[in-house]
């Protein structure tokens, strides 16, 4: 018999799941690109006991391939899940850290749905599809805002009028659960520096940073919603507000048109004509892809150094996601930003993506950490179980 948590990531067109056991040692990961198209990449001890079950139905719709997914794990021959856990975008102001679901919870996270119209009903399906599969099993949410919460009042707040501040009109941020796991492993690669200022840039296809201060967040570039802050793949981050009154009252765009400009034609992609993908534009001849791979560059350079301010000086800077752990073309660019705050980069260590890239005598370490979300996942979920367990025990 092998006892697991069950770790659930469902995004906006993928589908990642994980099992572990209950000393968090990696059982079996599971990767669904792209919902609808049948196939899936499987890794890990028990992959091979999952790899019979075939692919997922192809066209199917998410809920199919949900269902699908857990009746397969259902199948696994000697597993027997402890609880699930899932990746849960908005937690609102109410969640501080990773909560059991019960009926009051899953009433609050759907109400947050028009925060996260992309992502929170997808998470919301997979817990659905559990409890179908598995009534009486824990299911825990954990948060990609939760990390956030320790932010300083001012740091939270937008200039507005009060009333919405008090309507919950903050900046949540988000990529906590990529954040929990860094400031997690920070003290092995760091010791006691772990604890100093640290900013970490997680660079994937959405991107972000997040400046810490005793491993906690004390502020971060993503606000109210995942558009704010750095350039990302087809985000554009900040701009102008000004900018989304002129389409609307000159252009005579609609709110629709202009939230899928926003979020799904611009960025690398709008500025490139290309691509969203920093691999492809990396290997493009087109100057509108060296000019997108710039402009990337140069937003994460002005957003560190408005957090170098939050934060009253720099120790460390931390590399992560699918174009931080992997793309030394952007860390040099960004590095070669930054040497004015103290940041000195080796290049061959650059160039062999070590665990530490900056020179000896860099007075800011740079470190490329691979983010492990799923992880984080995991063991919130285990903390949680076994604090329920204990107190189940106790009140005995
Ligand atoms: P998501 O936010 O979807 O999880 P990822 O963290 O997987 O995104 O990051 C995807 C980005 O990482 C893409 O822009 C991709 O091109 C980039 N990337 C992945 N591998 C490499 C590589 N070897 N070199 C440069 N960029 C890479």
């Amino acid at each position: 018999m092998t006892e697991a948590i069950l770790v659930l990531n469902a995004g906006s067109s993928s589908l990642k799941f994980a099992l572990y056991d209950l000393e968090l040692a990696p059982l079996c990961r599971g990767d669904i690109e792209e919902i609808g198209r049948a196939n899936m990449e499987l890794s890990g001890p028990l992959a091979d006991q999952l790899k019979p079950y075939g692919s997922p139905p192809e066209h199917a719709d998410r809920d199919t391939i949900n269902a699908w997914l857990v009746a397969n794990l259902r199948k696994l021959p000697g597993l027997v899940l402890r609880a699930a856990g899932h990746r849960i975008v908005h937690g609102g102001r109410r969640f501080r850290g990773a909560v059991q679901i019960d009926a009051d919870v899953l009433a609050e996270l759907r109400s947050l749905v028009p925060l996260a119209p992309d992502h929170q009903p997808h998470n919301l399906a997979m817990v659905a599809a559990v409890a179908a599969q598995w009534p009486d099993l824990p299911q825990v949410a954990c948060f990609d805002t939760a990390f956030h919460r320790t932010q300083p009042r001012l740091a939270e707040i937008f200039p507005l009028p009060r009333a919405l501040t008090d309507a919950g009109v903050l900046r949540y941020g988000f990529h906590g659960l990529s954040y929990q796991y860094i400031a997690s492993v920070l003290p092995d690669y760091l010791g006691a520096a772990a604890n100093g200022r640290v900013i970490i840039a997680h660079l994937g296809n959405g991107a972000s940073l997040c400046a810490l201060e005793n491993r906690e967040s004390v502020a971060t570039t993503m606000g109210f919603t995942t558009v704010e802050g750095l350039m990302m793949g087809t985000r554009s981050g900040s701009i102008d507000p000004g900018v989304v009154l002129h389409l609307i009252l000159q252009e005579k765009m609609t709110a629709e048109a202009v939230a899928r400009l926003l979020n799904k034609e611009s960025g690398l992609l709008g500025v490139s004509g290309i691509s969203s993908d920093v691999r492809s534009l990396e290997a493009s001849p087109d100057p509108h892809a060296a000019e997108a791979l710039e402009l990337f560059a140069y937003r994460v350079i002005r957003e560190t150094g408005s957090l170098i301010a939050a934060l009253g000086g720099l120790d460390a800077f931390v590399f992560t996601a699918g174009i931080g752990e992997n793309s030394a073309n952007m860390r040099k660019m960004i590095c070669d930003g930054l040497e004015w705050a103290g940041l000195s980069l080796d290049f061959r260590r650059n160039a062999a993506s070590e665990k530490r890239i900056s020179t000896e005598a860099s007075k800011i370490s740079v470190l490329v950490i691979p983010t492990n979300e799923e992880m984080a996942i995991a063991t919130n979920t285990r903390q949680l179980i076994c604090r329920k367990a204990a107190q189940a025990q106790f009140s005995q």
